[in-house]
């Protein structure tokens, strides 16, 4: 049995990798799908990182590559947001193409969400064309990697809802920005997840956990 991997997901842990890793199994085999990890140096990252690797023992999901560019958020810091914001998302998608073409992956998934703001969707629909056209300037004719952004023409509350539907554990999921071992349902993720369940009339079972 052929058991390579064919679709490399941009994971962090988070609802958007958890919704979209449920979604890809609904039409792929979970020997075809490899999650990878971008470790950014980001305060969350062990929790992300944990929180992958459980998501990938419930989906059966047996790759996961872990990339460490630690100085990449820390050094964002210095740099205006909406800049920083552009650059690290160009960075990251960089780095995991190349991850993707060196496993001979199809497909490259990036769950990106932009809550139907046109500029934000706009935004990443361009930085994913761009780097498909200069990866193309750089493959080989006979293998061709694909950038899907799956959740991009959803709202927050849309993909909680298809979430929803596909039956998710939302425990396994991580949001927050914090160091703490429960979400701290202050900072600006927590705050837009909390928004997202609330709008789609979905419970957050992963808020309701005690510590
Ligand atoms: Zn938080």
């Amino acid at each position: 049995m052929e058991t390579s991997t064919s679709h490399l997901i941009l994971h962090s842990g988070g609802l958007r990798s958890i919704i979209a890793t449920a979604e890809l199994l609904q039409h792929t085999h979970q020997s075809k799908i490899a999650f990878l990890f971008i470790n950014d140096g980001r305060p969350s990252t062990e929790q992300r990182l944990n929180k992958l690797k459980k998501q990938a023992d419930y989906f059966h999901i047996e790759h996961i590559h872990v990339i460490n560019v630690p100085h990449l958020y820390p050094l964002g810091k210095q740099t205006p947001q909406e800049t920083y914001a552009n650059l690290l998302h160009s960075q990251l998608l960089s780095l995991a193409s190349l991850q993707a073409i060196e496993l001979n992956a199809n497909f490259l998934i990036w769950p990106a969400l932009a809550d139907n703001q046109t500029q934000a969707v706009a935004k990443i629909t361009q930085q994913t064309l761009i780097l498909s056209e200069t990866l193309s300037l750089g493959q080989e004719s006979d293998h061709d990697l694909e950038i899907q952004t799956p959740l991009l023409t959803l709202t927050d509350a849309q993909a909680i809802e298809l979430g929803a539907h596909l039956d998710i554990d939302w425990t396994l999921a991580w949001t927050c920005s914090s160091v703490l071992t429960t979400p701290c349902k202050q900072c600006p993720p927590c705050k837009r997840r909390a928004r997202a369940f609330r709008q789609a009339h979905v419970v957050d079972s992963l808020v309701l956990t005690p510590a």
